[in-house]
């Protein structure tokens, strides 16, 4: 029997007609767990983690996990073992790092919008650093760092104004943009930091968008960045560390990001030629680290065929995949028996939730009958970490292979845990 691979999905493959992660077959897993299903494999992740890691041999380098992309605690404890810090954006995130047992040491906070109170738990924790996105922040931060009478480590995320040519909705690092520190205003910002009690400063940090399939982008980010801290350094004021943030693509449709260890040989030729290649690094990868490690494992519940279109109607929807509603965004589907029968008609894949936003894959090829099983590609990121329970559907359960072993990770919600919280009137 031969292994048919899914381009971009190196532990995904069909053997005969079964699709496999890893060593188990997606099918026994849809039956023994029910659907919508979330299925990632562990030797993914760890294999897109080495691809950095190999960027990185010989360099300082801490890489920190955004953890946005994907935060349930098994997923954590992964990189967390595997060496890695994080990049947290909230208190509940920096509450899911301790819990899966991460250092809080090697936690970077970003973000625009910090609370005192997010701020207090960040400084009780010991994290390694807060990346401040405005001036109004580093005001706040030195006070509540004061009143504590702690020290918080910053890094000013600057803008870089360079354009990361993807979504607009995914860019952030153009002018105009809620994100960062302008240019023109970081060497005065840094000023005020090192002026300001409670405050050290300790680094730079930029994060130019997301799904970035191109090198320039990144090239031209670290000219401006170093720009910016020979700059800052000339003032008087050390940078320790320089952060190019996240952001590298994956392939959704046929796309073709940089591999991470060749897109770090060019970053690090630059780097070395403007002679700063010995310096202390940081990165904070997501979506490249988790998209294609995971896919969402749904049920077709009905075929609608119609005058304009067909409709393939299945159990997973917007509530558990919102990217294509909320970004247009592209997933593949593919049934998890292939391969494809003869008779393929063009469905659009949508799910049972009230909304005509409600769709998975428009005008999708697909050879399916009412009780089959379709795996989402791609699922791994931004997928379960933005799940809502909207329609009062309870959040799917996560299964994490490991070879021929199969865990359950995140058990299904139940209806009565969606509204646990809730009160009724006397
Ligand atoms: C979302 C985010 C990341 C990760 O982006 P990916 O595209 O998932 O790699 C990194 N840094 C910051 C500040 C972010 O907001």
């Amino acid at each position: 029997m031969t292994d048919s691979v899914l381009p971009g999905h190196p532990h995904i493959a069909y053997r005969g007609e079964d699709l496999y992660i890893e060593g188990q077959r997606l099918s026994d897993l849809a039956q023994a767990h029910g659907t919508p299903l979330y299925v990632y494999s562990k030797a993914s992740m760890l294999d897109a983690l080495a691809a950095y890691q190999r960027g990185f041999a010989g360099r300082k380098v801490q890489i920190c996990y955004a953890m946005k992309a994907n935060s349930s605690l098994a997923v954590l404890q992964l990189f967390a073992r595997a060496g890695c810090g994080f990049d947290i954006v909230s208190g509940g995130e920096l509450a899911r790092v301790l819990a899966a047992g991460g250092d809080p040491a090697k936690v970077i906070f970003s973000g625009v919008g910090k609370t005192r109170a997010e701020m207090r738990q960040a400084l009780d924790a010991g994290i390694g650093c807060f990346n401040v996105e405005s001036e109004a922040e580093l005001e706040v931060l030195s006070a509540v760092a004061s009143q504590t009478g702690k020290t918080a480590p910053v890094s000013i995320r600057v803008n870089p104004n360079v354009d990361p040519k993807t979504h607009p909705y995914i860019s952030t690092g153009l002018k105009g943009n809620k994100f960062g520190v302008a240019h023109e205003r970081t060497l005065a910002t840094y000023q005020r930091a090192a002026a300001l009690p409670g405050l050290r400063v300790a680094g730079i940090d930029c994060h130019i968008g997301s799904q970035i399939t191109e090198v320039a982008p990144y090239l031209d980010a670290v000219d401006r960045v170093l720009d910016l801290v020979q700059e800052i350094e000339a003032a008087g004021i050390p940078i320790h560390h320089i952060d190019f943030g996240g952001g590298l693509g994956i392939n959704y449709n046929g796309d073709t990001p940089p591999a991470a260890d060749a897109l770090w040989a060019q970053l690090f030729a630059k780097l070395d030629a403007r002679g700063y290649g010995d310096r202390q690094f940081m990165i904070e990868p997501g979506r490249s680290l988790v998209g294609n490690a995971g896919v969402c494992l749904t049920e077709v519940l009905y075929l609608k065929p119609g005058e304009q279109k067909n409709f393939c109607i299945v159990d997973a929807a917007m509530n558990d995949l919102p990217r294509p509603a909320m970004y247009q965004a592209f997933h593949g589907i593919v049934p998890v028996r292939g391969p494809a029968a003869a008779s393929a008609t063009t469905y659009d894949v949508v799910g049972p939730v009230c909304e005509s936003g409600d769709w998975i894959g428009r005008d999708r090829s697909l050879a399916v009958q009412q009780g089959q099983y379709l795996a989402v590609l791609s699922a791994g990121a931004y997928c379960a970490s933005m799940a809502s329970n909207y329609n009062t559907r309870g959040r799917a359960a996560e299964v994490l292979v490991d070879g021929d072993q199969a865990r359950l990770v995140r058990e299904r919600e139940g209806a009565a845990d969606t509204f646990r919280t809730e009160k009724l009137l006397p």
